[in-house]
């Protein structure tokens, strides 16, 4: 039988954040009538099941972009929300991509004895039927609605999840404490056609936006949060100030260690890194 020992952790009135495995984080909303998934993890054992044990009511899936530790696990569901601008990338992702990730990921945090990587993670079966996720769109989920802004920027399909009732930001790999722009190196093996190196210009835009709606959440739960909590407070406006002095030609600490690919960047600016490529400031 597939592993549900996924960690789940109460995060605030009728959410639940599940780690798979201390690594990626998924969240689940309750309303009135429905319940929200945001992001579906790698795809590691029994994740519907999982979700089942929190939610019984009809259940939306949607996804904040689609790298392999994000949409991998919606071949378990009927259907799925995802941006247009990701669907390619997540059509090329294959079982070998999300087995390569998963035992690096687990063998970096110690978790990988916790579950089987041949017998938990395993093809998709079916199909997801896919619908598309746009800025400004909403999910009632009765007395509950949650609403979707595009954050270019970690992917052209970004987007980030507003749960005003509750003031929480669900912002997948987009606004945290690392942002990735281009594949560090050691990502080689799950980089596929589709996916693109994204320009500090276009990060920088879609953290402006996030900024621009700043009063309307207290909390920025990320897509690889540790423990339940969210990220430090400082982190949107550490990543604009970053992604600034890059542009600027300030940043001080730039450097990515690894000697083959020079292309490759990494910018430290207080609380925050972004790992860019010094060809692509700019769109
Ligand atoms: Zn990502």
């Amino acid at each position: 039988m597939l592993t549900r020992n996924h960690q789940v952790t109460p995060i605030g009135e009728r959410t639940w954040m599940i780690s798979e495995f201390g690594n990626s984080t998924m969240y689940v909303l309750e309303g009135a009538e429905r319940a929200l998934l945001i992001d579906t993890g790698t795809g590691i054992g029994d994740l519907q099941g999982v979700v089942r044990q929190i939610t019984q009511l009809p259940l939306t899936v949607v996804i904040t972009h689609a790298h392999v530790d994000h949409v991998c696990g919606a071949g378990q569901f009927d259907e799925i929300y995802i941006h247009p601008a990701d669907i390619a990338q997540m059509n090329e992702l294959t079982l070998e991509h999300r087995r390569w990730y998963a035992r690096r990921a687990g063998t970096a945090n110690g978790s990988l004895a916790e579950y089987s990587v041949e017998e938990d993670i395993v093809d998709w079966g079916k199909t997801p039927a896919v619908n598309l996720l746009h800025d400004g769109q909403t999910f009632d989920l009765g007395r509950r609605i949650v609403s979707v802004m595009e954050t270019p920027g970690h992917s052209r399909g970004s987007v980030v999840f507003f749960d005003p009732k509750h003031r929480n930001l669900f912002s997948g790999d987009a606004c945290s404490s690392l942002v990735l722009l281009d594949a560090p190196p050691e990502f080689a093996m799950i980089v596929t056609p589709s996916i693109e190196v994204m320009s500090v210009a276009a990060c920088l835009g879609g953290l402006l936006r996030i900024k621009a709606r700043g009063q309307e959440f207290d909390r920025n739960f990320t897509g690889h949060s540790r423990g339940g909590e969210p990220a430090l407070p400082e982190v949107l406006d550490d990543l604009i100030g970053c992604c600034r002095a890059i542009l600027d030609g300030t940043i001080e600490d730039k450097t990515y260690p690894d000697p083959v690919r020079s292309s490759h960047a990494c910018a430290t600016y207080r609380s925050v890194r972004i790992v860019y490529n010094e060809t692509a400031l700019h769109d």
